[in-house]
């Protein structure tokens, strides 16, 4: 049985510098302002009303920004015989591939049973790893929401580190 008092581990985020091109150090609040932060929030949740999860009834959605400027919307897509199901963070990722974008920003996930946003709702691994593919972990932002006004903002690096990439091919 589920313990429903359970809290989810500590999940501060470091106030961490990622070094721009001249040597300078670059900081989260430079890569994606508040109100760019809360519009893309306000995106995934709007994205997560489609979300379609009749077995787990966990909802999601996600919002993936471009470095022009362009939203895409993901929700998770759950399937009758369970593996081919679908994050809402890889949903917005190839949604986004498959229109030719390959420079990404940022990506706001918001979840939770019902659609009900009570705690944060980190990627799975491999999502991580997906989005790994396609962004430096080192300035793009994974945005953790519970409204619009609470979240919480990781470089990817933290969420995934020591990370194998395309270089390393
Ligand atoms: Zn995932």
């Amino acid at each position: 049985m589920q313990d429903k008092d359970k809290t989810q581990p500590e999940m501060e985020p470091k106030n961490s510098l990622v070094p721009r091109e001249k040597g300078e150090l670059l900081a989260k609040h430079e890569i994606v302002s508040h109100s760019v932060a809360k519009n893309l929030v306000r995106d995934a949740i709007e994205a997560m009303k489609n979300s379609y999860a009749p077995y787990s009834h966990h909802l999601v959605g996600s919002a993936l920004l471009t470095k022009g400027k362009k939203v895409y919307q993901g929700c998770n897509i759950e399937n009758a015989s369970y593996s081919p199901t679908n994050c809402a963070e890889r949903t917005a990722f190839f949604k986004a591939i498959s229109e030719g974008e390959r420079e990404f920003s940022a990506i706001a996930i918001v979840g939770g049973k019902e659609g009900v946003l009570k705690e944060f709702c980190p990627p799975c691994g491999v999502c991580r790893q997906v989005i790994r593919e396609f962004v430096d972990p080192k300035s793009f932002l994974v945005i953790l929401a519970r409204s619009e006004e609470d979240y919480l903002i990781f470089f990817l690096e933290e969420l995934l580190p020591l990370s194998f990439g395309p270089e390393y091919l």
